[in-house]
C-alpha cells in the first residue's frame, strides 16, 4: 500500500513537473528526450519487428506477394499501437512470385551449385531442364554473331566474364606482394575490357542479349554479378521471356566457365520455380500521428520498404524501414500529441526509381508543401553519421539546434554539411527535395554496404547491427519530436548553388520526375 502510495505521488509529482515545464521548453524538452532514449533503449522492439519482416515475410520485390504481406503487416503493426495506418494505392507492376531454384552440374561431375534465379525470371513449368553450358562467344561483329545465334539454342549461355579472383581487392592488398597485386589489377582490367568488346561486337547489349538468346531457343541465361567480396553476387532482374535467367556465385561460374572452355562439355541441370501473378497493384504504407495544434504541417519519417530479392533485403532497406517503426512506435508512447502530425512513408518501388515516393509527391501537394522536415534512411545497418542541409539556407539553423537535443554520444559521431548540395536521387528525400521541401538524409556508416549487403545474395537478419539500429531510432525520434515542436516552420530558402568547374554553369536544383505508375510488363 506505501509502495504503491509513494508511486502514484511519484507520477502525479512528475505529470505536475512536466505539465509545469511544458511552458519552459528546455526542461520539457529534456524530459521528453529522456523518455525516448529510455524506451529505445530499454524496450526496443527492433528485434522482432526485424524477425517478423526479414526472416518470416522476406525480401519484398515491387510487385510480388510478400511485397504486399510486407504493407498489410506494418498497417497491423501501427494500428496495434493506435497509430492510423493505410496502404495507397499509387500504381500497378507485373505480379511475380519467386518460387525454388535448383541448379546442379551434373556432367563432368555431379556437384550443386550456389545460384539462383534473377527477380521476374521465367520459370521452367514444372520441369528440370538439363543442357551443355557454353560461352559467350568473342566474334567479330554483329553480323558474324548473327550467324553464330541459332548455335545457343538448347544450351545455357555463359554470359558474365569469369573472374580471375574470388578474392576482393583488400585481401590481396593485405597478403600479396605489391608486384603479384599490381599484376592480377593489370589483367583483370584488360579482361575486363575484352569483355566488354566481346558484348559490344555481338550488337547486343547486357540488357538486349539475353532476349536474343532467349528468342534463339536458349536454355537458358547464366551470368555471375560479382559484388567484389568473400561469397557476394548482386542479384538483378532477368530480361528473357521464355527461359530461366540465373545468377551463379563466382567459384561455381569459374568452375563451368573453365570446363566449358577446356571443351569437358559441361552440363547443367536447372528447375526454377516462379508464378507470374498478371497486373497487381502496388501501394505505399502510410501512418500518422495527428497534430494537435498544426495538423496540416508534417514532421516526416521516410524509408524505402520495397527490395531486390537476392537475400532478405536486410540492410536494403529492412534497417530503414525498421528503424522509422521503431522511431513513431516510440513517439506514440512518448510523445502522444505532437504539436504538428507525424508522418511515416513506407515507399514502394524505390529500387526501380523512387516511384512510390514520386507518386505520393504527385498525389499529395497539400502535404508536401507543408512538411516541416522530412528525414530519410537507406544506407544500411550503420550509425548515422552525416547530414547535409541539401541546400536549404537556412538548415543549419534549424537542423542544429534540434541536434543540441540529441545525446552526445550519437551526435558526437554526426558530421552535419550546410548549406550542402541537394541529392539528385539515390533515396526517396530525393522525390520530395525535388518538390522543394525539406527533406534530409540520415546518412549512416557503410558496414561494407556496398559489397556486402546492398542488392546481394546476403543481405540478411544476421548483418544488422542492432546497436546501430536503437541508436537511429532514438536520433529519429529526437528529430521528430524537436522539428513537431519548434515554433517557427522551417525556411525553405534555397542557397546559391555552387558552380561546376567543368562546365562553368551554376548546379541547378533537382527537378521533379514522374513516378512510373505501370512496370515491369514490357
Ligand atoms: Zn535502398
Amino acid at each position: 500500500m506505501r509502495k504503491f502510495k509513494l508511486h502514484f505521488a511519484t507520477v502525479v509529482f512528475l505529470s505536475i513537473l512536466y505539465n509545469y515545464h511544458y511552458s519552459y521548453s528546455q526542461n520539457s524538452d529534456s524530459f521528453i528526450v529522456q523518455s525516448i532514449i529510455k524506451e529505445g533503449t530499454n524496450n526496443s522492439q527492433l528485434q522482432t519487428f526485424a524477425h517478423e519482416l526479414l526472416d518470416v515475410i522476406g525480401p519484398r520485390l515491387t510487385g510480388s506477394p510478400q511485397m504486399k504481406q510486407a504493407n498489410d503487416w506494418a498497417v497491423a503493426k501501427y494500428n496495434s499501437w493506435g497509430i492510423s495506418a493505410r496502404n495507397e494505392k499509387w500504381g500497378e507492376w507485373r505480379g511475380w512470385e519467386r518460387g525454388t531454384s535448383h541448379i546442379d552440374m551434373v556432367y563432368p561431375r555431379v556437384r550443386t551449385l550456389e545460384g539462383t534465379q534473377s527477380a521476374w525470371s521465367p520459370g521452367t513449368k514444372g520441369k528440370t531442364v538439363t543442357a551443355e553450358v557454353i560461352i559467350l562467344p568473342d566474334l567479330k561483329d554483329s553480323i558474324v554473331f548473327k550467324q553464330w545465334l541459332p548455335n545457343a539454342k538448347g544450351k545455357f549461355v555463359l554470359i558474365s566474364m569469369n573472374q580471375p579472383t574470388g578474392r576482393p581487392d583488400y585481401n590481396w592488398q593485405e597478403f600479396a606482394t605489391k608486384e603479384s597485386f599490381d599484376k592480377m589489377k593489370k589483367e583483370r582490367a584488360e579482361q575486363t575490357e575484352a569483355w566488354r568488346q566481346r558484348v559490344r561486337k555481338t550488337g547486343y547489349t547486357l540488357r538486349t542479349l539475353p532476349r536474343a538468346l532467349d528468342s534463339m531457343g536458349a536454355a537458358g541465361v547464366v551470368a555471375s554479378n560479382w559484388s567484389q567480396g568473400f561469397g557476394v553476387n548482386k542479384i538483378f532482374g532477368a530480361y528473357t521471356k521464355k527461359a530461366p535467367t540465373i545468377d551463379i556465385a563466382l567459384e561455381d561460374y569459374g568452375l563451368s566457365y573453365r570446363l566449358a572452355e577446356a571443351g569437358d562439355k559441361p552440363r547443367i541441370s536447372v528447375r526454377t520455380d516462379s508464378k507470374e501473378m498478371g497486373v497487381v497493384p502496388v501501394f505505399n504504407t502510410i501512418a500518422e500521428i495527428r497534430g494537435t495544434e498544426k495538423p496540416e504541417e508534417y514532421v516526416v519519417l521516410s524509408a524505402h520498404f520495397d527490395s531486390w530479392d537476392g537475400a532478405s533485403g536486410a540492410t536494403d532497406n529492412g534497417t530503414g524501414t525498421l528503424t522509422m517503426m521503431e522511431a513513431m512506435r516510440i513517439l506514440k508512447k512518448i510523445y502522444p500529441n505532437p504539436k504538428r502530425t507525424i508522418l511515416v512513408g513506407h515507399w514502394a518501388s524505390e529500387e526501380q526509381g523512387l516511384n512510390g515516393s514520386r507518386a505520393f509527391v504527385e498525389d499529395h501537394p497539400e502535404i508536401v508543401k507543408n512538411i516541416q522536415a522530412l528525414f530519410n534512411q537507406d544506407n544500411g545497418t550503420g550509425r548515422v553519421s552525416t547530414i547535409s542541409g541539401q541546400g536549404f539556407l537556412n538548415a543549419y539553423e534549424y537542423i542544429s539546434r534540434w541536434l543540441t537535443k540529441v545525446p552526445d554520444t550519437i551526435k558526437n559521431a554526426i558530421t552535419t554539411t550546410f548549406p550542402g548540395v541537394p541529392g539528385g536521387g539515390g533515396s526517396d528525400f530525393a522525390s520530395f527535395l525535388a518538390a522543394g521541401a525539406p527533406a534530409f538524409s540520415l546518412s549512416s556508416l557503410s558496414w561494407s554496404y556496398g559489397n556486402y549487403t546492398w542488392h546481394t545474395n546476403r543481405d540478411t537478419y544476421d548483418k544488422i547491427v542492432f546497436d546501430d539500429l536503437r541508436s537511429n531510432a532514438i536520433l529519429t525520434a529526437i528529430l521528430a519530436y524537436m522539428a513537431s515542436e519548434d515554433p517557427a516552420k522551417t525556411s525553405r530558402e534555397k542557397s546559391i548553388l555552387p558552380i561546376i568547374p567543368r562546365t562553368g554553369e551554376r548546379t541547378k536544383w533537382p527537378e521533379q520526375r514522374k513516378a512510373k505508375r505501370k512496370g515491369g510488363l514490357d
